[in-house]
């Protein structure tokens, strides 16, 4: 079967796993730690990297091997990876291009962990960050840019304000200072926005959202494009382009082309940290995937009427975001980068701020107030007092979470159900 040839809802449900004759026809979730060779000098020749094959779960293991391989056709990229969450993923992305010494440009309005991890966790590793408004002129971010600058990462849909990132902007902008542009696509996920067509060079996911869909397993992606020319820029990414000495000096641009960056996460991020996927959780994964084609459109169906609804109710409610609507600040970006739809998520304030936010979300009674978002189940969370909590008022502006935001995750029930549990607890607050 081509792959290359299908349409996405194809690929959602058959790419990737591909058995030959007399193979289970859903992917077999290989619950083995380990592989059996025949000989030493075959198991010498996998860790020399020089044949590939299957050897121990930790650096791959087959069933999360089927499952990257149908998040990257869905990408419409050439290599990618799971790891263990969408942290590790955003994790492993930064660090396979940074070490201690470098600097990396980031928008500011993302997911607060990804936040976290970017301003403290990696300042602690010596790399340093500088957070940009995505929204500021080119002038303006080039001006964040040092020579030390390894790369530009940014949320296609952030996480929880819903602004839609300039993907063709932002390439230009990196690609002009010779970095790549990495982007996180967990909102929109390859159904709604396929990141590499507008320039982006490396996706990431967290597949604990929308792709896994129904709550049920942690993880992570990164996929590669394979567009980047490392060698270009030589000097700057040299753990791709110079020998690795711990593999007996392999260049991995040398000795695996457009695939060197997921070789190289996966030979020496995955080899040494080990934040790998279980295979269970992968099997979890592709099983979503298989109706994520599906469940966008009802995701993205109801969280309209919802943003109509609540737009509708000015005697309650101060603000909507919501890319879909028209009239929303986002709503040119996302017919140009997201014209099938952008997500379930929105965004929205009531008047009275905090006070009536906390009110409004007891008074939910489908609604449930989880920290998760992006499932089935429709859920609400109060960022400033949940995931965000641990930003200061100054970083809540800069990740562009003012404290009356309330995140609603629409899901895919019947949506009458849906706006009849938000309408009697508006104006059950009265
Ligand atoms: N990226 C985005 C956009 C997210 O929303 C999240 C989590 O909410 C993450 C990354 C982190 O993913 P995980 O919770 O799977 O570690």
């Amino acid at each position: 079967m081509s792959e290359k040839k299908l349409r996405l809802g194809t690929l959602c449900v058959q790419g990737g796993w591909q058995p030959k004759r007399g193979e289970p026809r859903v992917v077999p979730i290989y619950q083995s730690t380990t592989f059996k060779y025949e000989t030493s000098e075959q198991m010498a020749r996998l860790f020399d990297l020089a044949d590939s094959g299957y050897f121990y779960t930790r650096l791959q293991n087959p069933t999360n091997d089927a499952v990257a391989a149908k998040i990257t056709t869905l990408e419409g990229g050439v290599a990618g990876m799971l790891t263990s969450s969408g942290q590790a993923a955003n994790f492993y992305a930064v660090f396979n291009l940074c070490s201690a010494g470098d600097h990396f440009v980031s928008a500011g309005a993302i997911y607060g962990g990804t936040f976290n991890l970017f301003s403290v966790t990696l300042k602690k590793l010596g790399i340093e960050v500088t957070f940009v408004d995505q929204d500021a002129p080119e002038e303006e971010i080039i001006a964040a840019f040092r020579p030390n600058t390894k790369l530009l990462f940014g949320e296609t849909l952030a996480n929880p304000a819903v602004s839609v990132l300039d993907i063709e902007k932002m390439a230009r902008i990196a690609h002009g200072q010779g970095v790549p542009l990495v982007v996180d696509n967990t909102f929109p996920t390859p159904i709604n926005c396929r990141p590499f067509e507008w320039g982006a060079d490396i996706v990431t996911h967290s597949t604990t959202k929308y792709l896994d869909g129904h709550a049920t397993a942690v993880g992570g992606a990164i996929v590669d494009s394979g567009n980047f020319d490392w060698k270009k820029y030589a000097d700057k990414f040299p753990g791709l382009t110079t020998p690795d000495e711990s593999y007996h000096g392999l260049t991995y641009t040398e000795a695996f082309g457009p695939a060197a960056y997921i070789v190289k996460a996966t030979a020496q991020l995955m080899r040494d940290l080990g934040s790998i996927q279980a295979p269970m959780n992968a099997f979890l994964v592709n099983a979503g995937i298989e109706t994520l084609h599906l469940r966008m459109r009802q995701h993205c169906d109801n969280a309209l009427k919802v943003a109509q609804y609540l737009q509708s109710r000015t005697d309650k409610v101060a603000w909507v975001n919501y890319p879909g609507l028209p009239g929303d600040k986002y709503h040119a970006l996302a017919q140009k980068y997201m014209p099938t739809g952008t997500c379930g998520v929105l965004s929205f304030g009531l008047k009275g701020g905090r006070e009536e936010s906390i009110r409004f979300m007891d008074s939910l009674k489908l609604t449930s107030i989880v920290t998760h978002v992006a499932d089935t189940r429709t859920s609400v969370l109060h960022p400033a007092s949940h995931t965000h909590r641990q930003l200061t008022d100054e970083q809540l502006k800069e990740a562009g979470v003012p404290a009356d935001l309330i995140r609603f995750s629409v899901g895919i029930e019947d949506p009458e159900d849906i706006l009849f549990d938000i309408q009697q607890a508006l104006d059950g607050n009265s």
